[in-house]
């Protein structure tokens, strides 16, 4: 039985009803989870929020001179 990493709750899932790409919704925080894989059951989590991608801006650090 998969428990929600937010918060601990029992996700009750039945794998017999649900398929990959379903969404799973924890009924306690809310947080929404992806059903990736069925056997075994794997949850990814949808976060709202994409903020993954590393900003690789690059600085130009201005050197003082002494
Ligand atoms: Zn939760």
């Amino acid at each position: 039985m998969a428990s929600c990493p937010e918060c601990d709750n029992i996700l009750d899932v039945d794998v017999d009803e649900v398929e990959t790409g379903d969404v799973i919704v924890c009924e306690e925080c809310g947080t929404e989870y992806e059903v990736v894989a069925i056997d075994p059951l794997e949850l990814a989590r949808m976060d709202e929020d994409a903020y993954d991608e590393e900003d690789d801006e690059e600085f130009a650090e201005e050197e003082e001179e002494g």
